[in-house]
């Protein structure tokens, strides 16, 4: 629901604005041919930090449009599965030279429909590179393994299959690098798929997908529908043909997902949300602790799941940190992200200055935290047409406060005291999330000890939480996901399945657990 609230309220937002740029009308690709939307109409994609500025009208899609596209890839799935592998990573390896190609472009795209600034769309294109590279890496690996049979003359392995038909759901914060996340390992291990990206920001998916049709990626093996959750993406969420669904976005829409996926007993994975903590020991360098939680809360104007919302402060350092914090968050420069001297770019649209709002004001008036600095929508001059929200630091904040125990998603972060490692852990722990921690300390027993109690799926020492590689799985625990991780090679785990093989070469029949087993009694 939330979704489309919003993108509507983008939309009302825009209509009061004139539209200042001929915008291209763009289409679903769909067993390779761009082809309209069966409703005729619309969603238009504007510039969140001017939205005079319409960047595009994607299709809005329904749920024939889904049926078309699973179609298409149904139809596509067995000469793609039985392409090999490594001739498929040919194929994908030609996706990764033409991002390099065009990464300026998309980086500007980005920066366009999303507003993160230019060098952090840069590095989220850069991730589609590198996630490419390294799934397409996984071609001539795809790896599975032998192992002893328990008879004589009996061989046994286990291989790797495609699942089959796969249903991409994508939010809208990191636009490309996400769907490159699920698309890759997808076509890698022989699926097609279809893809739905996040209503707000189409054009860095439809840039994606053009580079797998230039790659030359077979008719069908990867369909884009644009369109509403509610309506595309349930309509992906329950499809009896999708096998696998694939799913990162909001923790309230991920369990809907599930429970589509649970009717029909299909693969789901889920990335969800997040209330990542730093902790501040009292023999951290503070300065790099500071620039740390700076970059952490406040990259991608605080909207990501990984951001680090809560910083544990050791209180023989925390008024320091605390006064060094507030002092550097005010001198950040907020604006459109495509001026390179920006460093903060606005929030994704009305609803999302409107949430975030309202938890600077639960912060005061409800939980009674001090707000160090910000709080406020920029609306002066150019401010006024897009989504401004001034970098904002609540300290005195204690762990059981709504602010330091639900996600904002948007640039506001709390400081909050602390006596000693041990109730900073607890305090660590003590969120319904598990996606990211960060501990800044120079002792090295004071790192190990919480990186063995944090219970997280990615911890930094002496760093941010934000940050991670291709090459590392990424995912968390508890409400932020469901057991899976993309990236690394354990993402092929979730677009793979496994098929144990047993050869009896001894002619004669073997009867494993009974032929060789000690006779009871
Ligand atoms: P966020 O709150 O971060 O925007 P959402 O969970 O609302 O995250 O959206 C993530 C993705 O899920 C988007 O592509 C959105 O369109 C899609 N989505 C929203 N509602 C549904 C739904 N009911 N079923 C399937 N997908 C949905």
């Amino acid at each position: 629901m939330a979704q489309s609230k919003r993108a509507l309220a983008k939309r009302a937002k825009s209509q009061k604005n004139s539209t200042r740029s001929r915008a291209n009308s763009y289409q679903n690709f769909i067993g390779g041919r761009w082809v309209s939307s069966s409703s005729g109409e619309w969603i238009e994609n504007r510039n969140p930090a001017d939205t005079r500025d319409l960047v595009g009208r994607f299709p809005q899609s329904t749920e024939a449009d889904v049926e078309k596209a699973v179609a298409a890839a149904k139809e596509a799935f067995d000469g793609w599965r039985r392409t090999p592998a490594p001739k498929r990573a040919e194929i994908l390896f030609r996706v990764g030279e033409i991002l390099i190609r065009d990464k300026e472009k998309y980086t500007r795209d980005m920066t366009r429909e999303m507003g993160k600034v230019l060098k952090e769309a840069g590095g989220d294109v850069q991730e589609a590179i590198d996630c490419t590279y390294y799934a397409a890496g996984e071609g001539r690996r795809l790896h599975g393994f032998t192992t002893p049979a328990e008879m004589p003359n009996k061989f046994a392995a286990c291989m790797r299959q495609p699942v089959g038909l796969c249903g991409l759901i994508t939010p809208w914060n990191f636009p490309m690098a996400i769907p490159s996340w699920k698309l890759i390992p997808a076509l890698v291990c022989g699926n097609t798929v279809v893809i739905k990206p996040a209503e707000d920001t189409p054009l860095s998916t439809y840039n994606l997908i053009k580079a797998c049709e230039e790659a030359g990626i077979p008719p069908g093996v990867v369909n884009l529908v644009t369109g509403y959750g509610e309506t595309v993406g349930a309509a992906i969420s329950g499809h009896r043909d999708l096998r696998l669904i694939s799913f990162t976005g909001s923790t309230e829409t991920g369990r809907t997902v599930a429970y589509a996926c649970a009717e029909r007993n299909a693969i789901c994975s889920l990335e969800m949300g997040g209330k990542n903590a730093i902790i501040v020991m009292d023999d951290a360098d503070i300065d790099n602790a500071v620039e740390g939680s700076v970059w952490g809360a406040f990259g991608t104007s605080g909207q990501r799941c990984t951001a680090s919302s809560r910083l544990i402060v050791h209180k023989k350092v925390y008024k320091q940190f605390a006064s060094k914090l507030a002092e550097r968050t005010k001198a950040l420069r907020v604006g459109n992200g495509a001026d390179p001297k920006v460093e903060v770019g606005p929030v994704i649209n009305q609803d999302a200055v409107e949430k975030i709002l309202s938890y600077v004001d639960i912060g005061q008036n409800e939980d009674g935290a001090t707000l160090a600095c910000g709080g406020n929508q920029l609306t002066k001059g150019d401010y006024g047409h897009g989504y401004y929200i001034e970098p904002s630091v609540f300290t005195d904040v204690t762990p059981d406060m709504r602010i330091a125990q639900e996600e904002i998603f948007g640039p506001v972060t709390s400081v909050i005291p602390t006596n000693s490692l041990e109730e900073a852990i607890e305090i660590a722990n003590g969120v319904r999330y598990g996606l990211s921690a960060a501990i800044y300390t120079a002792d090295v027993n004071r790192a190990f000890h919480a990186m063995e109690e944090i219970y997280t799926g990615i911890f930094y020492v002496n760093s941010a939480t934000i940050g991670a590689e291709v090459h590392l799985p990424f995912g968390g625990t508890k409400a932020t996901g469901n057991g899976h991780r993309e990236a690394g090679t354990q993402v092929l785990d979730i677009f793979s399945e496994w098929k144990s093989v047993y050869v009896d070469y001894s002619g004669r029949l073997q009867r494993a657990q009974i032929d060789n087993a000690k006779a009871i009694g």
